[in-house]
């Protein structure tokens, strides 16, 4: 192989290959079909609880799927073309709700899983709101802040009317965060009319607090699968107290997981995200890393730690496994080496169905993403609960509200998977599946 002398060219270099396992696992691997994995999920699930087959059939596509060409004119002048994308997944429940993510493997499939993964996400949590996703397919690494504004803005004007606080709620996902929802919010506003101004914040979630947001949004979705993790270990007798992490993917949600988990003794020995990966078994300081990464946007050349490839990060031996990354993470080879007792999905979708197999197989448990990271659009929901109100409730009694609801729904899907004897994943979509299915038995379809 050529051998890359620049070290812009070795970033990039290592940002392809860390793309490519993005996309699979290894560079041979085929198209990762996030779509149809859902869908094979909600099969799964319906035949659990015998759902009725038209529920299943409304639920097995959205209902509305917007692409968006937008231009954007850069730094230099030049005008670049955009793809962004808004999917509706269903709206039974409440208006649409789920995060807007930048990054360049963006694509219609992965935002419509995403969007139905929200329906599930949203009817688990017993919240009045439906299941949405967009994205724009780009890396958000590569512009400026001037030119990320610029697309934020372009994007959330091309959406118009298909958003709004009673309609549909976007929040961040992956390479959005606070400061892309304030633009995304205050250019909503500014199509709304002066008179209606102040009452369309609600229009997004996870905004800064400053604007309208929620304490304890930022960390929600890390606290939550936090709650999680503490009921899974209370019914094991399993000590948090000395227990060691791997975390993939260090932005808010790896991040904040890392952090509140080290308030509870645990320590995390190896990080990666898309620049690579990182090792230290001392344990690394999660505050100065989640400070490193504001600054640098990645983990890459934070000291205090010893760089590690992807397949030997996926061997080191840790008590639990936090993918906080992207989906299909966790495919047939790296389920096979990962040496963990439990793999807590931070991520949406990041082992596949062959890796969960294994791992199941190799009786390593499994949080679900449907169930382990809904903090994030719980407190979001919060948020929206407090701009309809125009209240502000303190971080305490966020943080009351989140805790009650996480061990609630971890009960109720623990309690599924022992009636239906199945997997955890299937048992939170069949929770959430029963409570959409109890809406359309009482509403039945129009006309
Ligand atoms: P983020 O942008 O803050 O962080 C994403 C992290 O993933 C970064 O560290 C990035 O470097 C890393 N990453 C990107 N590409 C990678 C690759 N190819 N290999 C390894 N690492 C890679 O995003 P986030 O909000 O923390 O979201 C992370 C995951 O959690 C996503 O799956 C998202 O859908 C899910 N999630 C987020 C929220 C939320 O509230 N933000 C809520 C629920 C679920």
């Amino acid at each position: 192989m050529k051998k890359l002398k620049r070290p812009a060219e070795q970033t990039r270099k290592r940002r392809m290959d860390n793309n490519q396992a993005a996309n699979g696992g290894d560079s041979k691997a085929h198209k990762y079909d996030f779509f149809k994995v859902v869908q094979g999920y909600l099969e799964e699930a319906s035949k659990a609880i015998d759902l009725q087959d038209y529920i299943q059939t409304i639920l097995s596509q959205p209902k509305n799927e917007i692409i968006i060409n937008f231009p954007v004119k850069m730094d230099d002048g030049k005008i670049r073309l955009f793809k962004g994308y808004r999917v509706q997944h269903n709206n039974l429940l409440g208006p649409y709700k789920g995060g807007i993510r930048y990054h360049e493997s963006v694509s219609l499939d992965d935002v419509k899983a995403l969007a139905a993964m929200m329906t599930w996400k949203c009817a688990l949590m017993n919240l009045p709101l439906g299941g949405g996703k967009g994205g724009v397919k780009f890396d958000p690494n590569s512009v400026s802040q001037e030119e990320l504004q610029r697309i934020t803005r372009r994007f959330f004007h091309a959406l118009g009317n298909n958003i709004g606080p009673d309609t549909d709620v976007p929040a961040p996902d992956v390479g959005t965060n606070a400061k892309t929802m304030a633009w995304a919010m205050d250019t909503y506003m500014n199509t709304v009319g002066h008179v209606f101004r102040q009452s369309v914040k609600g229009v997004v979630t996870g905004k800064p607090v400053s604007c309208g947001g929620t304490l304890g949004r930022e960390k929600a979705t890390g606290q939550g699968l936090v709650y999680c993790i503490q009921e899974w270990a209370a019914e094991r007798d399993f000590k948090l107290e000395g227990a060691t992490l791997s975390v993939q993917g260090f932005g808010n949600v790896g991040s904040f997981t890392s952090l509140i988990l080290s308030r509870l003794g645990a320590s995390t020995i190896a990080v990666g995200d898309h620049s690579g990966y990182l090792y230290n078994p001392e344990g690394f300081n999660p505050h100065k890393l989640q400070d490193y990464v504001k600054k640098n946007r990645s983990i890459a050349g934070y000291p205090g730690g010893k760089q590690i490839s992807r397949e030997e990060f996926f061997r080191i031996k840790s008590d639990i496994f936090i993918p906080a990354a992207l989906e299909n993470q966790v495919g047939e080879e790296e389920a096979k080496v990962l040496q963990t007792r439990l793999v807590a999905e931070g991520a949406n979708g990041p082992c596949s169905p062959e890796g969960e197999k294994i791992l199941i197989d190799r009786g390593i448990d499994i949080l679900p993403d449907v169930l382990a990271n809904a903090g994030g659009v719980t407190v979001s929901y919060y948020e929206w609960v407090q701009n309809k109100r125009s209240e502000f409730w303190t971080l305490e009694e966020v943080d009351e509200r989140l805790e009650k609801a996480m061990k609630r729904a971890y009960r109720e899907v623990v309690e599924m998977a022992r009636q239906k004897k199945c997997s955890m994943r299937v048992a939170a979509y069949a929770v959430a599946l029963q409570r959409i299915a109890a809406a359309y038995g009482e509403r039945d379809i129009f006309p």
